[in-house]
């Protein structure tokens, strides 16, 4: 998020950027904003550049945020778990 001084208050832009979990690109886009509000489930899903998917979700206050999808974290808990409990 950029900060801009306009006279003596802050104002916040760039609240539709999130980045990649993987490899950590930066989207600045509204269509993913306008992509989440028609979907009913409250995210998108976004194939990266890095050739990987993630999710885009909006918290209450509508910032965007660049997640995991469920799948990748069900994969990252089994390979913690096989790495530490086998
Ligand atoms: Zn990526």
């Amino acid at each position: 998020m950029r900060h801009i001084k306009v006279g003596y208050e802050i104002v916040c832009i760039g609240d539709d950027s999130f980045h990649c979990p993987h490899c950590g690109k930066v989207y600045n886009d509204e269509k993913y904003c306008d992509r989440i509000n028609r979907n009913k489930s409250g995210y998108t899903r976004v194939y990266c550049e890095c050739r990987k998917l993630f999710d885009v979700v909006a918290d209450s206050s509508g910032k965007l945020h660049g997640v995991l999808t469920l799948k990748q974290v069900m994969e990252l808990e089994t390979d913690i778990y096989n790495k530490y409990y086998e």
